[in-house]
């Protein structure tokens, strides 16, 4: 008991890194599988061929095709070789109450 209570109060204090501090939580578990967006289908800028891109964590998964503060730079090749720049930003957490 002593033990789950000392756990709420330090998952309290990290709120902002909620995800990380609820790795070993049910519904942390729960939160981080939701995170990991899928594949995009994006279409490349020179050709117009699709291309998949996979978000570079499960934090930022809103791709954007001007660079912004605090984005993640991630570059990706067409079928053709074509080198396509998408600029990764975080989305709001959604946050799943049990
Ligand atoms: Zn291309």
């Amino acid at each position: 008991m002593k033990f789950l209570l000392a756990n709420v109060e330090v998952v309290k204090g990290l709120l902002p890194r909620v995800v990380e501090s609820l790795l070993n939580e049910g519904y942390g578990l729960r939160v981080v599988v939701e995170g990991m967006a899928e594949a995009k289908k994006f279409s490349c800028k020179e050709c117009g061929a699709p291309f998949d891109a996979y978000p570079p964590d499960d934090a930022h998964t809103t791709a954007l095709l001007e660079k912004e503060e605090g984005a993640v730079e991630r570059k990706y090749s067409c079928t053709y070789g074509h080198e396509n720049v998408l600029y990764w930003i975080k989305v709001k957490p959604r946050l799943v109450t049990a």
